[in-house]
């Protein structure tokens, strides 16, 4: 399985930085995780292939770019976007993203074969298959209502948390994947900043250390939903943790799992 973090954010030169305020990751080419960047940074191959939309939860940086994707395609749709979460999650965007104020309801809108949107209702700990993957849910520990995924092809198995405060409840889930390749795991805020993290409900890299030493994952681990303002103080205390197998996930590049 092919997995690649989009780009949300611009250097000086225009370029694509590796500070990330958006959260996208692009699985095979044809299925997102979460669509904080996917209308900006979806080039027109991704464009026409990704119908598969996978959501953690409904944090603006998690679903920035799924309106603005969806809008994008609306006209040229034969076959409508489906996009997974649980209950929660579904019923936000409903409410109060897609309520003809903020934009149009594009599950009332039809592309003729049926409306623009489809939602999937996911139970945590459900199993469910899309583009010959099978997904399997469990609940994060978020401010909101939130779920990570174990993402499998039958031969490699991928764990993505997005936003969490700890790994509980994962201890059994890595027990039993015996082909686990990768854990995507959050760090959003710097240690000096763990008030913030606790009530927020995000990591820091001490608390992420101290969740990586209880869990012990025996797999390569790989940083993501850093905040963009935090990233380099975020990155140095990492690395003086000199944590076994755990690096920053680049933006933008193509890990093969
Ligand atoms: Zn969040």
């Amino acid at each position: 399985m092919d997995f690649r973090l989009l780009p949300s954010t611009f250097g000086a030169d225009g370029s694509a930085s590796d500070k990330q305020h958006l959260a996208c990751i692009v699985v095979n080419d044809e299925i997102a995780i979460d669509a904080g960047s996917l209308a900006m940074a979806a080039d027109d191959k991704l464009r026409s292939r990704i119908r598969n939309i996978v959501l953690t939860h409904a944090h603006l940086d998690h679903i920035a770019g799924l309106p603005l994707f969806v809008d994008d395609l609306y006209a040229s749709l034969i076959s409508p976007i489906k996009v997974y979460a649980i209950q929660e999650v579904i019923d936000v965007l409903e409410r109060d993203v897609f309520n003809w104020s903020v934009f149009p309801r594009f599950s009332e809108l039809s592309i003729g074969s049926g409306p623009a949107v489809e939602y999937r209702a996911i139970k945590p700990g459900e199993e469910f298959r899309i583009c010959e993957l099978t997904f399997r849910s469990f609940p994060a520990d978020h401010k909101v209502p939130s779920t990570g995924y174990l993402i499998s092809d039958g031969q490699s198995t991928v764990a993505i948390t997005g936003d969490t405060a700890t790994l509980n409840g994962l201890h059994d889930l890595f027990t039993a994947s015996k082909d686990l390749k990768a854990l995507l795991v959050e760090c959003a805020f710097p240690d000096e900043l763990a008030e913030i993290a606790r009530s927020s409900h995000h990591m820091t890299p001490a608390t992420l250390a101290r969740q990586l030493e209880a869990l012990k994952p025996g797999c390569p681990i790989y940083v993501c939903n850093i905040k963009p303002s935090y990233r380099d103080r975020v990155v140095a205390q990492l690395e003086a943790l000199a944590i076994d197998h755990l690096e920053i996930m680049a933006v933008g590049k193509t890990y093969s799992w």
